[in-house]
Order: structure tokens, then C-alpha cells, then sequence
């Protein structure tokens, strides 16, 4: 049985004061709630304060980037290891927007991925295809191209750190959600790369999120296929309470 992993992805919003309110109000709305795992991935600025206003919750702090050296002279990145030491547990990795603004590509992608996890950093490795990619009948090449090349070396001991988040691109911030079966259908056949490339017994434990428009509303029919393991959340992870809301559609 794999534990739903419900995170919040902020991307660039919210100052610290908003960050801190923000988990202050969501940590009673979830506290109950068993057998879910909780993140949320602020702004770098916000880390450290909404760290501290975590402390004892069932709520981890998560990163949505980072660079794949300890020190050194890489003007206006962050490593690892200083996503560690400002509380972080989790780090997204290969959201779509770091592909198409900033031109991460799949083998830089796979350098930061292998460096997280020899960090100790858990990750949320992001794939999906464009809408184009989808209407030319491109999509499975393309999520095949992104696990072969983006989970590259990784051994059997990596994966205990690694949720995939299948987050087709069309659907990530315009109000249009996959429908339940088609975010089954991708998520089945990315279970069958990961069986294919890395056994059975690995393709049944890593969860696969689902994100791309989630909201209260369509969180519980998705969580319901027996192949979507929890939620990557953008927009609806803004407000504490369509987030815990999410959360417990997932528990
Ligand atoms: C995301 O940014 O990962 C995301 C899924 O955004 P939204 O929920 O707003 O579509």
C-alpha cells in the first residue's frame, strides 16, 4: 500500500509573513490526518521561517529547485545542502516550468536529481507532455524519454527518495484537469516504464502524483484510481483551506 504524498507547490508566490499565516492556518485543518504525507515547497526566501512555523507538525518543508554542487561560485543558485540546513526534507525537481523557461533538460535534470538524493534530500521528480506532444500522439515517447534519461543510474536505494510527479503540461495552471482516466492512463503506463527499467518490486513502491489544475473538487474522483498515489498542487495549495481540503480527499 503506498501512503498518498500530497505537496504544495507555491512556485513564485508568497512573502514570509503570507508563507507563515499560510501553514499557521493549515496545520489545525490537517492535523488529523493519518496515513497522508504533507509538503509544502515555498519560495527560498520563505524556507527557513515557514520551517520553523512547521516544527512539530505532520507537514514537511519542501524546495522547488536546486543545483547540483555544495559551495562554489554559481551566482543565484542553492544547493542541497542549504536546502537542508534551512529545514527542507523534500525538493522539486524538473517541473515543467524549470524545462520550458529556464531550459533544464533531461540530462541536466537527471545531474540534479542523483545529487539530491546523495544529499539526503527526497525528490519529487516532475514529467508530462505538452498539449502537442499529447495531440500528435507523442506522449508516451516523451514520458518514456523523460524517466529512461531523468531517472538514469539511479539504484535500487534511490527510490526509498523519489516520487515521480505526472504533471501533463496542458493542465498545469489552466483549469483544465486531466480527467480520472487519462491521469490513470499515464500513471499506469509510467508504472510500466519503471517496472520495465527497474523491476517489479520498485515500480509498486514509488508513488506517482498527479498534478495539473487539482482542486477540492476533482481531488477525491483522482485519488480513487488505483494508480494515482496523491497530488502535486499548484494554485489550489495557495489557500490553506482548499489545500487541507486535498489533503483529506487523499487520506
Ligand atoms: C504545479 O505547478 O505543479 C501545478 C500542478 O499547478 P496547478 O495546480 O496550478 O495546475
Amino acid at each position: 500500500m503506498r501512503t498518498p504524498l500530497v505537496a504544495g507547490n507555491w512556485k513564485m508566490y508568497k512573502l514570509i509573513a503570507d508563507a507563515v499565516d499560510t501553514v499557521t492556518a493549515l496545520k489545525p485543518l490537517v492535523a488529523d490526518a493519518e496515513g497522508v504525507e504533507i509538503v509544502v515547497c515555498p519560495t527560498f526566501t520563505a524556507l527557513y521561517a515557514t520551517g520553523q512555523a512547521l516544527a512539530g507538525s505532520n507537514i514537511a518543508l519542501g524546495a522547488q529547485n536546486c543545483y547540483p554542487k555544495d559551495f562554489g561560485a554559481f551566482t543565484g543558485e542553492i544547493s542541497p545542502q542549504m536546502l537542508l540546513d534551512a529545514g527542507c526534507t523534500w525538493t522539486i525537481i524538473g517541473h515543467s516550468e524549470r524545462r520550458q523557461y529556464f531550459k533544464e533538460d533531461d540530462a541536466f535534470l537527471n545531474e540534479k536529481l542523483r545529487y539530491a538524493l546523495a544529499q539526503g534530500l527526497k525528490v519529487m521528480f516532475c514529467i508530462g507532455e505538452t498539449l502537442d506532444e499529447r495531440q500528435t500522439g507523442a506522449m508516451n515517447a516523451v514520458l518514456e524519454r523523460q524517466i529512461s534519461k531523468g531517472l538514469a543510474g539511479l539504484s535500487a536505494a534511490d527510490f526509498a527518495g523519489v516520487a515521480i510527479a505526472y504533471e501533463p503540461v496542458w493542465a498545469i495552471g489552466t483549469g483544465i484537469t486531466a480527467t480520472p482516466e487519462q491521469a490513470e492512463e499515464a500513471h499506469e503506463f509510467v508504472r510500466g516504464l519503471l517496472r520495465a527499467r527497474f523491476g517489479q518490486a520498485i515500480a509498486e513502491a514509488v508513488r506517482i502524483q498527479y498534478g495539473g489544475s487539482v482542486k477540492p473538487d476533482n481531488a477525491a474522483e483522482l485519488i480513487a484510481k488505483p494508480n494515482v498515489d496523491g497530488f502535486l498542487v499548484g494554485g489550489a495549495s495557495l489557500k490553506a483551506d482548499s489545500f487541507a481540503a486535498i489533503v483529506n480527499a487523499a487520506r
